[in-house]
């Protein structure tokens, strides 16, 4: 029997979630807004497994997560 199974996450930039003073690197910017899927490769076929939604600092990539609510009333 072969079976072919692996695991892939994807990130997909959404936007800019707002504007912030970083307080872990204190770098200023636009912190984007980031939707990441993790996929089961299942026979060729992607099942998605879990979506996190976090917006993401562009000094240090810290991310701080949110809820889907919060994320889609961003934008
Ligand atoms: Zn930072």
């Amino acid at each position: 029997m072969f079976f072919f199974i692996g695991m892939h996450t994807t990130r997909k930039e959404c936007g800019v979630e707002g504007y912030h003073t970083c307080t872990r690197c204190g770098h200023v910017g636009d912190w984007k807004l980031i939707k990441e899927t993790t996929w089961l490769i299942l026979l060729l076929i992607p099942i998605p497994v879990r979506v996190r939604y976090y917006s993401m600092c562009e000094g240090c990539g810290g991310t701080a997560e949110m809820t889907k609510e919060e994320f889609y009333g961003k934008h």
